[in-house]
């Protein structure tokens, strides 16, 4: 079965309005009702947060009870399956602090031969360390949020709803474990506790303008989804891969020690038609070395910290993550089946950004989809 026990991601949940949300585990078109199931008042705090600040020898345990539970005890399961279709999904995890990265050697360079046409498309640090910056945390939002088309600053003596309204494909890390202030981060896998869908949705002209000298800010901070559901990373044991080939050798503290890239096809739709199916596992900086980098400064993590691939582009023109690569700037617009064109998202536009990896014995791991419409300028 999809979602199968194999699977199992974590997702926050309630059946009406007035009720706490509720941690469960989706199983099937079911989600497993944790507090219930398992007995633990841990699961009924309204959002993965305090789970998650237990470490990861929980994490496993958890996995290994449900699992156990789900495959010989389905009668006393029984009571605690929900069907998806009388919940409502709420945001996961109360985000801490939220970063995105720009990890993808293609978006980069398609990037910086649109946005700086008579230099060198990389800037000399991309392949020496992960570039990032830090984002708005309390902007990040549940899949099925509306996302209204920001206005700002477009240009000298320009102000008004952005007409380049964009999205970013991305994969997102959700931290669990926290470290002190001073201290760097440890094995990947004792931090990190999964993977979400992420979409960065960007508005190209107030970013082209904001941008310089000191990066992203009002063009990205009004909203960026993510997934209701956050798979573990130990559903994702088929899906590592040694990551691509780094030239030059990183610094010794970004060095990989194990194989934390990841065999995920991303796929993009617009309006329920595919524009763009981005390969996850071509990316240049893996989730290991983005964790290495944000904390070699002794920056502390926090349980619920976010971090984000950045745009998940891969060498083919059918899998670039963001329109404004699909497009050239919007020189090259999109065919809709519909017969219209999209050069960048209209108002009423729902994008969709779904994804699978390899599970075991053949089966598929699907990846929970983030979901947004666009809708008019206040
Ligand atoms: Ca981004």
């Amino acid at each position: 079965m999809s979602w199968g026990l194999e699977n199992l991601p974590y997702g926050v949940f309630s059946r009406n309005e007035s009720e706490i949300p509720r941690v469960g585990v989706r199983y099937g078109d079911h989600v497993v009702d944790l507090a219930g199931a398992l007995h633990d008042e841990v699961f009924a705090t309204g959002s993965l947060n305090a789970f998650l600040s237990r470490g990861p020898a929980a994490w496993r345990d958890t996995r290994a009870v449900i699992q156990n539970k789900l495959s010989t005890d389905q009668t006393a399961v029984e009571p605690h399956l929900i069907p998806l279709d009388q919940v409502t999904l709420h945001l996961p995890i109360e985000v801490a602090d939220y970063v995105d990265f720009y990890c993808s050697l293609e978006h980069a360079s398609n990037l910086g031969r649109m946005f700086r046409p008579n230099e060198e498309p990389l800037k000399p640090n991309w392949r020496q360390l992960p570039v990032g910056y830090h984002g708005r945390a309390g902007t990040v939002v549940a899949s099925g949020t509306s996302i209204v088309r920001p206005s700002g600053q477009r240009g000298a003596g320009l102000f008004g709803p952005s007409a380049k309204l964009d999205i970013e494909a991305e994969v997102g890390f959700v931290v669990g474990t926290p470290t002190a202030l001073g201290d760097r981060a440890g094995r990947f896998e004792d931090h990190v506790f999964g993977v979400t869908l992420v979409n960065d949705w960007s508005a190209r002209d107030i970013q082209a303008w904001e941008y310089v000298p000191l990066g992203p800010f009002l063009g990205k901070s009004f909203a960026t989804s993510i997934s209701p559901w956050i798979t573990p990373l130990a559903a994702l044991s088929q899906a590592r891969v040694a990551g691509r080939e780094q030239d030059p050798e990183p610094h010794d503290y970004l060095r990989r020690q194990e194989r934390w890239g990841l065999d995920l096809s991303l796929e993009v739709a617009i309006n329920g038609e595919v524009v763009s199916r981005p390969p996850y596992r071509d990316m240049y900086w893996t989730p290991d070395q983005m964790l290495a980098h944000m904390t070699v400064n002794g920056a502390s993590l926090r349980t619920g910290d976010l971090y984000a691939s950045g745009t998940v582009s891969g060498a083919e023109p059918g899998e670039r993550g963001s329109l404004i690569e699909l497009t050239w700037n919007g020189t090259e617009p999109l065919k809709l089946p519909d017969g219209s064109a999209r050069a960048f998202l209209e108002d009423g536009d729902t994008v969709t950004i779904t994804a699978t990896a390899p599970g075991p014995g053949g089966a598929v791991i699907t990846l929970g989809e983030v979901s947004g419409t666009v809708v008019p300028a206040r």
